[in-house]
């Protein structure tokens, strides 16, 4: 495995990271969840996501209680909060009440002192910035968090965090989580440029379009044991499974071919060519998948290949 910077921090994440939706607590039993989480830390993944809406905390409880038999100095755990976990105005959003009552839900159920980085899970317009970077900056002081970070935010929206943490001298952000995989690019134009000049780092979640980037999807053929064959999760992997982006896959799986690797192994070094992503965030539903999918750091791709996939994804 191998580690970069998380962002400007001194923290060192493995290239490839391992999350926890729609899967653990969810549609992979805990037995199978605890050996792929193993299996994940085994091969030197030392970064594992989750967040307070992950099926309501069973996510985050299945995931800290595979790490349980680890040192906890070996693993950089995550969670998040922003997304609805009641019906009551107070449920939901960035505000110095949510975040302080989900911040200490999450440690109570993962029965963990402090989360390494906590994420703002997307922005909330209706909380002004200086307060929740203030809370969050306040728990960092408590020792309940040590990174903080956003995910999805735009580059106005990063730049303004890093604007008003350094007005009102608080932790600014490390990290950005945004999703990115060879059809969904947006963050290249804006998000990164604005990043890297703050060194905040991306973590890129659906490396593999959720499992598209496999080429286990052809037209008209899902797999029985694949999440678009889960009618209980498959509405998120529609917008991939289109007969152009399938296509292009078809194309991609004969450049994996001629450099004799996997296309999943092609799919996450592509990702990994960028220097200011941190780490690709993986799912995965069983072992055999994370072996796979860490195969990647080992690959660099070279200029005529990268120019290749491109035409394909012109
Ligand atoms: P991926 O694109 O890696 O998709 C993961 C799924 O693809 C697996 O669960 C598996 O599904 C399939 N798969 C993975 N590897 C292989 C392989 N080698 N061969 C065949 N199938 C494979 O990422 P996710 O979309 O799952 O997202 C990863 C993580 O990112 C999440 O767990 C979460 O932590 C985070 N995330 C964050 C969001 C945010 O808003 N911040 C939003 C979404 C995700 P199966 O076997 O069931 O087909």
């Amino acid at each position: 495995m191998k580690y970069r910077r998380l962002g400007r921090s001194g923290l060192k994440v493995s290239e490839i990271s391992l999350g926890s939706w729609l899967t653990y607590g969810k549609t992979v039993e805990d037995n199978t969840a605890e050996k792929t989480i193993h299996k994940a830390y085994e091969l030197g993944i030392n970064f594992f996501d989750s967040a307070n809406v992950y099926e309501r905390g069973e996510g985050e409880r299945v995931l800290s209680t595979a790490l349980k038999e680890y040192p906890r100095e070996s693993y950089v755990i995550t969670t998040k909060a922003f997304w609805p976990m009641g019906d009551g105005p107070n449920d939901r959003g960035l505000s110095r009440k949510h975040v302080t009552e989900q911040l200490h839900a999450s440690l109570k159920r993962m029965n963990l002192d402090y989360v390494d980085v906590f994420y703002c899970h997307r922005y909330d317009p209706e909380t002004p910035v200086d307060e929740t970077l203030r809370v969050i900056d306040d728990l960092i002081r408590q020792g309940k968090i040590l990174y903080a970070g956003v995910s999805e935010w735009s580059a106005a929206q990063i730049e303004e965090a890093v604007r008003v943490a350094d007005q009102y001298l608080l932790d600014r952000i490390v990290v950005n989580q945004p999703q990115y995989n060879m059809f969904h690019r947006y963050i290249e134009s804006e998000v990164i440029p604005v990043s890297e000049k703050y060194g905040v780092g991306q973590v890129v979640f659906s490396p593999l379009a959720q499992g598209v980037l496999s080429g286990k999807y052809k037209p008209n053929q899902i797999p029985d044991d694949s999440r678009a064959a889960n009618d209980s999760i498959n509405r998120f992997i529609q917008g991939f499974l289109k007969e152009d982006v399938l296509n292009k896959v078809e194309q991609l799986k004969g450049v994996a071919k001629e450099l004799d690797i996997s296309l999943p192994t092609l799919a996450l070094a592509w990702i990994l060519r960028q220097p200011n992503v941190s780490s690709a965030l993986i799912g995965a539903s069983r072992p055999s998948q994370v072996e796979e999918n860490v195969k990647a750091v080992d690959l660099e791709l070279s200029d005529e290949v990268q120019e290749k996939i491109e035409s394909i994804l012109a």
